[in-house]
C-alpha cells in the first residue's frame, strides 16, 4: 500500500466529517487496516488499542467472522427488497420481533433506517404526527438538551443542541427549544449530586409550562450525553423527568443511540436509570458498527395510533429495514445473548474497570473521572483542587489525543475531556493495558503544559 499517495488521493478527493479538512490534509489521514477484538492496526503497522469502540459502536469488538458470513449469506440468498410493497424479508420481520423482545416494557414496534440521525429525523415527523392525527396539531414542540447530540441530518443536528452545527446551515428548526443539560461537575457548584439532578429535570417542567403542556409533543435526551463529554446524570435525574413527561402528556424520547446494547453494563441506558420512554431512537450497536442501520422503536400506546388512525404513513427510505443490514443485526444480537456479553460487561469488566478509572482520576490533570458501565470520561483541568477549565478550551484534549495515539492508545476528546467507550469485549488484561497506557499519556500531557 502507497500510504503517501493514498493521503494525497485523501486529502485531494475526500472531506472528513467534524473535522477542520485543510488541518488534515496538511497533517496526512491515518489509514486503518484491520482490527481484531479490541486492536486495530494502521497502514505504517501500529496496533492501537481501541478504548472507543470505533465511534461508540463496535461492542462485540473487531473481526467477528460470524457477521460476516451472516451478510454474505444474505446477499447470496436476496441481497435487497424493500418493506413498500406489501411486503418484507424475513430477517427484517425477526429483528422487529428481536427488538421488541430486547427493549424495555412496552417498545415493540420498529421502524427501520440507515442511522441515529435517521432514527431521529423519524422520531420528529412521527412524534408530530402522533399527535396530529388524534386531533393536537398544535401539541408539537420538542424539548431538548443544549450541547446535547441527536445526529447530523436536519431535524437531528436541530434537535442537538450543539452550536457549531447549529451555526452551519440555519439550524435550529422552529419549534425546538432547549434547556440546560444535567452537567454537575460544570454546573453543580457546591450542590449535592441528587439535589442537583432535580433541579436540573425540573429545567424542563418550567420550559413545559412556559410554552404551555398543549404545545409540547415530547421531551428527548441522550440517558447519558456522549458527544459533549459523557455528562452521567445523577440518579434522581431521569426519574424525575419521567414523573414531569407524565404528568404533562409529554412523550419522553430516550435517545439511545449510544447506550443501547450494553454500554452502560445493562441493555438500554434507560434500564441503568430506572425510568420507562415511549419512544427510542437506536442504531451503532445494533450491529456492532458492522454495517449501517437504525430503527425508531415505539410503545404499544404510540404505534396503535400511527398504525390504526394515521391512515399511510408517508415515510420510509430505500434501506428501511434492508435485509443484509437486518440479518447483520440478529447475528450480532444473537453473540451478544448467546455469550452473555452484556451480563459479563455489567458483573465482570465494569466494576475493575471503574475501579482503575478512578486511579486515573487521582491523576494532577484530573479534575473528575466519571463512569457508567463501559463509558465515562476524564475531564481534564488547570487546577486540580478547583472545578475550572483550561482558557483555550480544546487544545488540551487535543494534545492528550495525539499523545494517546503515539502510545498506542484510542481516546477521543471533546474539549478537554478524554471519552472512554471500549469494546464490551474488553478483557481486565486489557483494562490494565488501557489504564497503563492512559496514565502514561497524561504524564507526557502534563510534562508538555510544563506541569
Ligand atoms: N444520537 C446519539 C446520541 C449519537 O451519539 C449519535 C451519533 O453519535 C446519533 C444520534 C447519530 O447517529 P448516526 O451517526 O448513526 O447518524
Amino acid at each position: 500500500m502507497d500510504i503517501r499517495e493514498l493521503q494525497r488521493l485523501d486529502a485531494a478527493h475526500h472531506l472528513h466529517p467534524f473535522n477542520d479538512n485543510a488541518a488534515l490534509a496538511r497533517r496526512g489521514t491515518r489509514i486503518l487496516t484491520r482490527g481484531e477484538g479490541c486492536y486495530v492496526w494502521d497502514a505504517e503497522g501500529n496496533r492501537l488499542l481501541d478504548a472507543f469502540a470505533g465511534l461508540w459502536c463496535v461492542n462485540i469488538g473487531y473481526g467477528r467472522r460470524e457477521l460476516a458470513e451472516a451478510a454474505a449469506r444474505q446477499m447470496e440468498q436476496l441481497a435487497y427488497y424493500n418493506s413498500f410493497f406489501q411486503c418484507t424479508t424475513e430477517p427484517t420481520i425477526r429483528l422487529a420481533a428481536k427488538l421488541a423482545e430486547l427493549a424495555p416494557g412496552d417498545i415493540n414496534h420498529a421502524f427501520f433506517v440507515n442511522s441515529g440521525s435517521e432514527a431521529n429525523d423519524t422520531i420528529f415527523r412521527l412524534v408530530r404526527h402522533f399527535w396530529a392525527v388524534q386531533g393536537k396539531p398544535e401539541k408539537k414542540a420538542f424539548i431538548a438538551r443544549h450541547n446535547g447530540y441527536h445526529g447530523t441530518t436536519v431535524a437531528g443536528a436541530s434537535l442537538g443542541g450543539m452550536k457549531a452545527m447549529h451555526g452551519q446551515g440555519g439550524l435550529p428548526i422552529p419549534d425546538i427549544h432547549h434547556i440546560d443539560p444535567p452537567y454537575w461537575f460544570g454546573d453543580g457548584g457546591d450542590m449535592d449530586e441528587d439535589e442537583y439532578g432535580l433541579l436540573a429535570a425540573r429545567r424542563l417542567e418550567d420550559r413545559i409550562l412556559e410554552l404551555g403542556p398543549d404545545r409540547v409533543a415530547a421531551f428527548i435526551g441522550e440517558p447519558i450525553m456522549g458527544a459533549i463529554g459523557v455528562y452521567i446524570p445523577p440518579r434522581t435525574y431521569w426519574p424525575e423527568v419521567e414523573r414531569i413527561c407524565r404528568k404533562y402528556d409529554v412523550l419522553l424520547v430516550a435517545d439511545e443511540v449510544i447506550c443501547g446494547f450494553g454500554r452502560t453494563g445493562q441493555w438500554f441506558g434507560s434500564q441503568y436509570f430506572g425510568f420507562q420512554p415511549d419512544v427510542m431512537p437506536v442504531a451503532k450497536g445494533i450491529t456492532s458498527g458492522y454495517i449501517p442501520l437504525g430503527a425508531a422503536l415505539f410503545s404499544d400506546r404510540v404505534a396503535r395510533v400511527l398504525r390504526e388512525a394515521g391512515g399511510e404513513l408517508a415515510h420510509g427510505a430505500t434501506y428501511s429495514g434492508h435485509p443484509v443490514c437486518a440479518a447483520v443485526a440478529l447475528e450480532n444480537l444473537r453473540i451478544m445473548e448467546e455469550e452473555r456479553i452484556v451480563e459479563r460487561a455489567r458483573e465482570e469488566i465494569a466494576p475493575y474497570l471503574a475501579r482503575r478509572w478512578a486511579e486515573l482520576g487521582e491523576h494532577r490533570l484530573v479534575g473528575q473521572a466519571r463512569i457508567a458501565g463501559l463509558v465515562g470520561a476524564l475531564e481534564l483541568v488547570p487546577d486540580k483542587p478547583r472545578r475550572s477549565f483550561f482558557p483555550d478550551r480544546g487544545r488540551v484534549g487535543a494534545l492528550c489525543r495525539d499523545i494517546a495515539l503515539r502510545n498506542g492508545l484510542i481516546l477521543r476528546a471533546t474539549w478537554d475531556t478524554m471519552l472512554l467507550s471500549p469494546p464490551l469485549v474488553i478483557t481486565p488484561g486489557q483494562v490494565d493495558e488501557l489504564f497503563e497506557k492512559a496514565w502514561k499519556t497524561l504524564n507526557e500531557t502534563a510534562a508538555e503544559l510544563g506541569k
